[in-house]
């Protein structure tokens, strides 16, 4: 049964979405004075005016904010089926930044369609989450389906790894109060024909690694064979963490077990969508990938340590670059690691093994963060029935089951302090839709199939109270 239509989603959210793709509303991490610049401050009330305009029995929109940190939004929800226990929807509003030029005719703020696509960043990751969770709560109580006590929560800080969710956690535990279910709508999708439902995440460890060896930059003329690159040195130290003739990581630390499910379930995937990596990814013509087969690459990507080196300083750019032997080098390292294993001790094992016993005696400093993994606990029978019946009815197919190679870090966090709660990870970041990358797209049909998705899983919950 279909609640939400393309038509209703067009006429109810997206004059709004399209107004809130417009404003530059990006995570802190990418805007430091985002408070004195009052994006995130203005995206917010655009949504919360929103919600407010919406047909509830029994509802409180609050805006939370704590000193010194990005706001937060709750709107509760209040029963409408007997029975305690609250349903947490996450979804968030923060955005990364534009990364480069967007193509011909889109830019990150000036929202586009195209056919059923819509392109401005954040649409997709995560705009559209607001949206999805109370339309299909709206969609409930419209047609008489009763939910339980429903709490969305819409934060503002996930894309810097959400440093500020915690203290939110905190401050609401009361409000929040026993929790069943928590649905969380900023995953990841293969394909836009069925739900897709993320069965783990990778970790993230990033760290920051400068290599020095002069006070300053010296004619490279006149230090060269004397004083020893630092350039040289950062390679050697990477040689440490990573084969560079495989990519392989070399710290054991960053590896877990790779449960039999896993393969299986890749093995599945490569069945039926064959080599769908290779497929989606841009490649040039030619590249050889990387992994022996198409769920061989599935595995890599979702339960691999890797290393990406995402930035670096101390060297010029080509056109402005002189004879010099520079003072330093830095580089940002950014691991993801397997779904399974402590983070915070694989990034201490990393630093360990770059600084100590640095070649020349060369003077390193390293700092590093992380984000946890995380497993999806094993469904409640309930729960896989209504993933079934949630795909079914909105998409005409079963539900997908798959990892992600991303980081959704606080996952890890709430699994820890909610262990008994269900999870469902779900989203429609598929193919095209470039979250962070350039020319961000939302599939507005994958959205409303999302949002009745949505509806079966509540009722489902709410009706498994009942028995
Ligand atoms: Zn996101």
């Amino acid at each position: 049964m279909t609640h939400l239509t393309l038509s209703d989603f067009e006429r109810d959210a997206l004059p709004t979405l399209t107004q809130y793709a417009s404003i530059p509303c990006l995570s802190p991490a990418f805007d430091a004075a985002w408070s004195e610049n009052g994006y995130i401050d203005q995206a917010m009330e655009l949504l919360a005016n929103w919600v407010r305009e919406r047909e509830f029995n029994d509802v409180e929109i609050e805006i939370h904010r704590i000193e010194g940190r990005t706001p937060l939004m709750t709107v509760t929800i209040g029963a409408t089926n007997p029975g305690e226990g609250t349903c947490v929807l996450y979804g968030h509003m923060d955005k990364q930044p534009p990364l480069g030029d967007w193509s011909e005719g889109l830019a990150p703020y000036q929202p586009v369609r195209r056919g059923d696509r819509l392109y401005a960043r954040g649409v997709a990751d995560d705009g559209y989450s607001t949206f999805a969770a109370i339309l299909a709560l709206e969609a409930m109580e419209r047609e008489g389906i009763g939910h339980s006590r429903c709490v969305v929560l819409i934060e503002a800080s996930e894309e810097s790894g959400s440093p500020d969710l915690d203290a939110y956690l905190d401050l609401l535990k009361a409000q929040l109060g026993r929790v069943e279910l928590m649905i969380c709508l900023d995953s990841g999708a293969l394909t836009y024909d069925r739900l897709w439902v993320t069965t783990s995440l990778r970790g993230v460890i990033n760290i920051e690694l400068t290599v020095s060896v002069l006070e300053y930059g010296q004619h490279s003329g006149s230090a060269s064979g004397v004083i020893p690159s630092s350039f040289r040195i950062l390679r050697q130290l990477l040689e440490r963490v990573e084969d560079s003739s495989t990519g392989d990581i070399l710290i054991p630390e960053l590896y877990g077990e790779i449960p039999e499910y896993v393969k299986d379930s890749a093995e599945e995937v490569a069945r039926e969508f064959g080599d769908v990596l290779a497929r989606e990814l841009p490649a040039l013509e030619g590249l050889k990938l990387m992994g022996s087969s198409a769920a061989d690459r599935i595995v890599r990507r979702t339960w691999h340590p890797t290393l990406s080196v995402v930035g670096m300083a101390g060297i010029p750019d080509p056109s402005i670059a002189g004879n010099v032997l520079r003072p330093f080098t830095s580089a940002v390292l950014s691991f993801r690691v397997p779904p399974n294993i402590d983070a915070n001790k694989a990034g201490q094992a990393v630093i360990k093994a770059l600084t100590e016993n640095v070649p020349s005696n060369a003077r390193v400093e390293a700092s590093f963060l992380t984000g946890e993994g995380w497993v999806a606990p094993e469904l409640a029978p309930w729960l896989a029935a209504a993933l079934d019946q949630g795909s079914i009815e909105a998409f005409g197919r079963k539900p997908g089951f798959t990892g992600e190679g991303g980081s959704i870090p606080f996952l890890g966090e709430l699994a820890k302090r909610y262990p008994e709660v269900q999870f469902v990870a779900t989203g429609v970041l598929g193919p095209q839709s470039n979250a962070h990358a350039i020319d961000e797209m939302l599939d507005l049909p994958t959205a409303v199939g999302v949002t009745n998705a949505v509806v079966t899983i509540l009722t489902a919950h709410a009706q498994s109270k009942e028995s």
